[in-house]
């Protein structure tokens, strides 16, 4: 079997049950190509049953990565006897150089007749009569977990990591700014964490520049999709509005122009997707239109919330997650992206809203913004594939 477990915390009771239907959606989502799995519920967990499965490690490996998943781990299904609990625990340690080794018993039901103490002593004793070990509670080299449900017990050692959070699609969907650099997939797989089901919109600058940059957001959107399953990307073509931009707005305003165009834009977009919110890689300081001043100009364009879940992480630390997610390497590709055309080497850091406001006035900003939805192809993605 591979047993799941799911964080709940914070989670009201009347909620739960949508939060573990997609969380089973989501887990059969992930292991769709892996050959037909039984999935079922038992007492705040998920087991899917592998007995006739050709790769179980396959399926957890997948499982470990469905957010929402605390922990997966390959278990032995036994009835709720010692004696059938002893028999998979020699099964464990026969045979076995262990330095250390615990039992960590527990009961899902209270009226078992042994307490999980009492299962702990008798199955440690059992173990230190076949082997040659000692139990260290601590820092045991070999956990044995043994889990009591009404009709059935399981045993495991090992449980892998999941990425914890909320199922994709309990939290509503968001828009992600996708750039091709480090931060913004960072952002976008945050959000999936916290539940988010994530479109991706991209700005480009073809024809002013190579496709490097749609190249590489494919290649990131691939990589992210296998957190979400399905994805769709949207494409908008930006370099044309950009050179209307330079035509009027001076250097040092460009960034946060181009920024709030973006915003609209992808708003619009979003809606058109179901997306309520947009998310963006900004992290408070870290550029020059990152600023607490900049951000709040870029706010007042938007006409939805503008979630930024790495704003207070430094770069070391998003370039960490990057790394475990696979995207940095994608990320780091040379490449010239929208925002290296007509960009000033020296952006404002602080304008007022009027100043802004000053500058926009020159620009038809709702023909841009239509200009730039109307211009966007739609690209879909699937995982596994
Ligand atoms: P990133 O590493 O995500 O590119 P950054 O440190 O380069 O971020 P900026 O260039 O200021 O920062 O971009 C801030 C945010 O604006 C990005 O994280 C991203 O969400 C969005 N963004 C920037 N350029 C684009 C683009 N070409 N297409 C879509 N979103 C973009
Ligand atoms: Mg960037």
């Amino acid at each position: 079997m591979l047993l799941v477990h799911y964080h709940e915390l914070g989670l009201k009771r009347g909620n739960r049950p949508l939060f573990l239907r997609h969380l089973a959606r989501n887990l059969r989502q992930a292991i769709a190509d892996l050959g037909p799995v039984n999935l079922r519920q038992v007492s705040g967990r998920l087991l899917l049953e592998l007995d006739e499965h050709p790769d179980p490690a396959a399926v957890r490996d997948r499982a470990r990565r469905v957010c929402g998943v605390a922990s997966a781990a390959l278990a032995y299904r036994v009835v709720s006897t010692v004696e059938a609990m002893k028999s998979v625990v020699a099964e464990l340690v026969e045979g076995r150089r262990i330095e250390s080794f615990r039992i960590s018993a527990r009961r899902a039901f209270k009226t078992y007749p042994l307490t999980s103490v009492e299962l702990n002593r008798q199955l440690g004793a059992f173990v230190l009569e076949r082997v040659a070990t000692r139990v260290d509670l601590r820092q045991p080299e070999l956990e044995i977990h043994v889990e009591v449900m009404p009709a059935e017990t399981f045993v495991y050692v090992d449980p892998e990591p999941g990425p914890g959070g909320l199922p994709v699609g309990a939290s509503g969907t968001v828009a992600a700014l996708l750039s091709g650099g480090i931060d913004s997939p960072v952002a976008a797989w945050r959000m999936m964490k916290r539940g988010c089901r994530v479109v991706f919109v991209h700005f480009h600058s073809v024809p002013y520049l190579p496709p490097t940059s749609q190249a590489k957001t494919r290649a990131l959107v691939e990589r992210l999709t296998e957190w979400q399953y399905d994805s769709t990307l949207v494409l908008v073509p930006f370099g044309e509005i950009q050179r209307e931009v330079v035509l009027t707005v001076p250097p040092p305003a460009r960034v946060v122009v181009y920024r709030r165009l973006m915003v609209r834009i992808a708003g619009a977009l979003a809606r058109k997707h179901g997306a309520v919110a947009l998310t963006t890689g900004e992290s408070l300081g870290q550029v020059a239109s990152q600023t607490l001043s900049n951000i709040t100009r870029i706010d007042e364009a938007a006409t939805m919330p503008i979630l930024r879940p790495l704003i207070g992480m430094d770069k070391l630390e998003i370039t960490d997650e990057a790394r475990r997610l696979g995207t940095f390497e994608i990320s780091i590709e040379p490449d010239a992206d929208c925002c290296t055309l007509f960009v000033p080497k020296h952006p404002a850091t602080r304008m007022s809203e009027a100043e802004v406001g000053a500058v926009e006035a020159r620009l038809e900003i709702p023909r841009l913004v239509a200009a730039g939805c109307d211009g966007a192809s739609v690209e879909v993605f699937a995982f596994p594939a």
